[in-house]
């Protein structure tokens, strides 16, 4: 059994969508998936490790890096610079693991160019009211601040129909479901199968 060339997944939600919650527990129970770790200039928060979470780099490093074209793609978002470096990436792909860029609307749409083989799911939240609930940091954030974070996650939602892929994360264990249902779906395409299982379609097939 030889092993197919992995895919490029785009990953895409508001913040308070459970995207990254649902991308961690996806890895867990599924092999051959890496997760790209980006780079971006905001601030670590606690909790977060730098290499692990993101790549924690100044304004100077990331232009540089911009400057000597080392990102596949990278956009400003909500104030912080964010991108995805170009090393691994083929690497990756090319030792069979399918790779997850949770990446914004803006880096979604440079990639799509670049690549159009790259498959896209945008993870929305059940409803507004649930969002809020989830952007409310224990009832410490002023209203003024949580309306800002609304405003912010519908200025990434409005680009939901970008993608191929929507899922609805109401019930945690049903939109990993989901999630596992997208990529289970896209290794079993015949192309791959192919590849993965020349042998026994030549035994088959005598
Ligand atoms: P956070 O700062 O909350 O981790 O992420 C804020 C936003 O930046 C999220 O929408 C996330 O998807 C996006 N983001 C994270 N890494 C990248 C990246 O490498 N490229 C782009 N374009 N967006 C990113």
């Amino acid at each position: 059994m030889t092993h197919s060339s992995g895919t490029l997944f785009i990953v895409s939600a508001p913040s308070g969508a459970g995207k990254t919650s649902l991308v961690k527990a996806l890895t867990d129970d599924l092999n051959h998936i890496r997760v790209s770790v980006s780079h971006t200039t905001r601030a670590m928060r606690p909790g977060e490790h730098d290499g692990v979470n993101y790549h924690f780099v100044d304004r100077a490093e990331f232009d540089r890096m911009i400057a000597q074209g080392d990102f596949l793609e990278q956009a400003e978002v909500f104030g912080n610079c964010y991108g995805t470096s170009r090393s691994a990436l083929q690497q990756t792909l090319d030792q069979g693991h399918d790779l997850i860029l949770e990446i914004d609307w803006q880096g979604a749409q440079q990639v799509r160019k670049l690549m159009p083989e790259a498959r896209s799911i945008f993870i929305l939240p059940p409803s507004q009211q649930a969002l809020r609930q989830r952007l409310t940091n224990r009832g410490t954030d002023s209203d003024e601040i949580i309306e800002g974070r609304m405003r912010e996650a519908v200025s990434e939602m409005v680009h939901y129909d970008e993608y191929e892929f929507v899922i609805i994360n109401d019930d945690f264990a049903t939109a990993l479901d989901d999630l596992k249902a997208v990529f289970r779906a896209n290794r079993l395409q015949r192309g791959q199968q192919q590849q993965r299982h020349s042998e026994l379609l030549r035994q088959l097939l005598a």
